[in-house]
């Protein structure tokens, strides 16, 4: 798995964070981070609140771990309460 570029990005239709599963609509931005598995390229979409978890928590997750799909939402639910 290679990473090969994040930014923020104006979506244009309805995408759900990867990290928490929460719906953004357009016009928010949302973080795209794109990677290659070999010859597949694809995206995911992360919202602020994850994205923001992530950098206030870098020793959580080294750089090569891979989340599962709403499993950031679960950590910030766990911190917050
Ligand atoms: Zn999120």
């Amino acid at each position: 798995m290679e990473h090969v570029s994040s930014n923020w990005v104006p979506i244009r239709k309805p995408h759900n964070c990867w990290g928490c599963t929460t719906e953004t609509k357009p016009p928010e931005k949302m973080m795209r981070v794109t990677e290659a598995d070999g010859p597949k390229i694809y995206s995911v979409y992360w919202c602020e609140k994850c994205n923001a978890f992530l950098n206030n928590n870098p020793d959580l997750f080294g750089p090569d771990d891979g989340f599962c799909y709403g499993e950031v939402g679960q950590m910030i639910s766990e911190v917050e309460s």
